[in-house]
């Protein structure tokens, strides 16, 4: 597991991470980005997909991008941290993993869920992030590249300091 810092829909690790929303039409932050670059098809090929509940994923190809596919997962918004946000989020990351085996991914790239416009707290979610990822690898003894892609330099700094 490793953190960098730059644009997600730059990579090209087999899968990328896409913080949608449940409509899985596209929208703001990293959701926009990652539609814009893969192209028109990647909505069209969503719709029937769709809804994605928070916490679940849902797995595409990656159209115009140099990933082959985009895992969807809709992260909790955040409310107070009452709301199970902490266990949904756990979910996100634990969905977007699962695929991998069965999809052939050896390498994939996730932003920092829920931290944008769902107002997650950063240092907490990537908290969550962090463990819940090196968990699933070990307990499944999973082989794969994980990227963390912070778009900022405060992110990328929390991330650095839980990975070292
Ligand atoms: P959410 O609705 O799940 O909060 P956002 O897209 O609003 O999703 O934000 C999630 C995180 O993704 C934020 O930390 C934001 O800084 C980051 N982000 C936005 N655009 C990009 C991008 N192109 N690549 C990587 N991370 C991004």
């Amino acid at each position: 597991m490793r953190v960098i810092q730059g644009d997600i829909t730059d990579m090209n690790t087999d899968a990328i991470v896409n913080a949608a929303n449940s409509s899985l039409m596209g929208g703001g932050g990293v959701d926009g980005a990652i539609h814009r670059r893969a192209g028109p098809m990647l909505a069209e090929y969503c719709r029937p997909l769709a809804p994605c509940p928070t916490g679940q994923a849902r797995i595409t190809p990656g159209f115009g991008l140099a990933a082959r596919w985009i895992i969807h997962t809709v992260g909790p918004i955040w409310r107070g941290g009452e709301h199970d946000e902490a266990a949904l989020l756990v979910q996100c990351y634990t969905n977007c993993l699962h695929l991998c085996a069965p999809h052939d991914i050896h390498s994939i790239a996730f932003p920092a869920i829920s931290t944008g416009a769902y107002r997650f707290p950063k240092k907490r979610a990537a908290e969550i992030a962090v463990e819940t990822c090196r968990s699933f690898l070990s307990r499944f003894g999973l082989e794969v590249d994980l990227h963390f892609v912070c778009f900022d330099r405060a992110q990328y700094d929390i991330y650095a300091s839980l990975l070292s």
